[in-house]
């Protein structure tokens, strides 16, 4: 069997198990000691702890992949002008793509006013972060200490410590050949720690799969299946049609060699919600499978993980919509332009954990006057949408990964038509 069979037998196995486990549980079916095995033990006791240690194994990756890949990455790359030019290519299409996405899912949620006759009784509570100024996030993007951005994981910091060492690096010349070799040489080590994770994934998938349909059924769908539903189409037209044009019109590649061997990254993503979880496997799939140069995927790739949340950007829209007409309070024209700009910005802030852009939703409500309350109202079905949201905003990442590589020509179409 293919990884990719192997990863899809193992969510239908845990979904099916997990939901089975819900229904005794539920309905008390077997008996006390029964479900105390089944419910305790095994899907909130044993799955769940493999689950939880599958995503450790992940992240404890990222942080030396990242810095690893970047400065091998950098050095490889001719001039710093091209550096400079990548960057630039890169931000604007993740701000372009995610300017779309977010005004696809306003066109739809006005159109098909899912909110309207929702019968709105107010929450009790539900705490809104404090959103941070501008200013500071700007200039938080620059460590001072680079040993507390990798203890801290703090990614926007870790890509510009490796692209300033890696410019350093290969500035030195001669005498620091040596240490770009050893650069060289741990970036496979790393690499191969991955492929040796993603070999594991059908394990993780079937436990994180499992635990979660356990303990939360899709019977939370409910009074919120017009939300839910609109939503899923936005996110899956806007991963399949926005993303297919990009690749056929933009980059002149063919869209369902793309969504093929995007599968994998998707399906992982889909199991572990999380973007930053997923960044190891995509790295290798858009380098690997789809041909792009790692001088560009090992930068593109990890800040499109922090920064890019398309799918995000897509509930927020859709939520936005949803609760102004559950409050039958009325967002003007300027309401929704404000809309796509403080989603887009809320979307770049939400870290690639599950459950984030709803925390970021807030932000956007405050913005337009709505109120954060209104969050509570689609807290219960979130869970489900992050899943579909994540494998849209790792999607995002690979599509403009191959954008940027295929302009650079930093691509590799022989890898991209092989059949890997
Ligand atoms: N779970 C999403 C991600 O990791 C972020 C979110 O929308 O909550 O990409």
């Amino acid at each position: 069997m293919t990884l990719t069979t192997r990863i899809v037998v193992a969510m239908v196995l845990g979904i099916a198990l997990g939901s089975c486990i819900k229904i005794i549980h539920d309905q008390s079916i077997l008996g006390t000691a029964i479900d105390y095995f089944l419910f305790d033990l095994l899907a909130n006791g044993l799955f769940d702890i493999v689950g939880q240690i599958f995503i450790a194994s992940l992240r404890l990756v990222i942080v030396p992949l990242v810095f690893v890949s970047l400065v091998c990455g950098v050095v490889s790359i001719a001039t710093t002008s091209q550096i400079g030019r990548i960057t630039v290519k890169t931000l604007s299409l993740y701000l372009l793509t995610t300017a779309i996405a977010i005004t696809l899912a306003l066109c739809f949620a006005i159109l098909v006013q899912p909110g309207v006759g929702v019968d709105m009784a107010l929450p009790q509570t539900f705490e809104p972060r404090e959103a941070p100024g501008l200013k500071d996030v700007i200039i938080g993007i620059f460590p001072t200490n680079p040993i507390a951005a990798m203890a801290e994981g703090n990614m926007l910091q870790i890509i510009i410590f490796s692209l300033f060492f890696g410019v350093a690096l290969k500035g030195a010349g001669e005498f620091a050949m040596p240490l770009q070799q050893t650069f060289e040489r741990l970036n496979k080590v790393i690499l191969k720690l991955v492929t040796i994770l993603i070999e594991l994934a059908p394990y993780g998938v079937f436990s994180l799969l499992l635990t979660l349909f356990a303990t939360q059924g899709i019977g939370v769908i409910g009074d919120l299946a017009k939300y839910f539903f609109l939503l899923l189409l936005v996110l899956i037209l806007h991963g399949f049609l926005t993303y297919g044009l990009f690749i056929s019109l933009v980059a002149r590649l063919n869209p369902l060699i793309f969504f093929n061997k995007m599968k994998s990254v998707a399906l992982f993503a889909f199991s572990t919600s999380s973007s930053s979880a997923t960044m190891p496997v995509t790295l290798q799939a858009v380098r690997d499978k789809l041909g792009v140069n790692s001088s560009v995927s090992s930068f593109t790739v990890p800040l499109g993980a922090t920064i890019n949340m398309d799918g995000t950007a897509i509930m927020q829209g859709v939520a936005t919509v949803f609760i102004s007409q559950a409050f039958n309070i009325d967002i003007s024209f300027t309401g929704y332009l404000m809309v796509i700009l403080t989603a887009t910005l809320a979307s770049i802030g939400t870290a690639g954990v599950p459950g984030v852009g709803l925390i970021m939703l807030a932000m956007v409500l405050e913005q337009v006057g709505l109120p954060v309350e209104g969050i509570a109202l689609i807290i219960g079905v979130d869970r489900l949408l992050d899943m579909t949201r994540t494998a849209v905003n790792v999607c995002g990442d690979a599509m403009v990964s191959c954008l940027v590589g295929k302009s650079e020509n930093e691509f590799n179409s022989e890898i991209f038509y092989s059949k890997n």
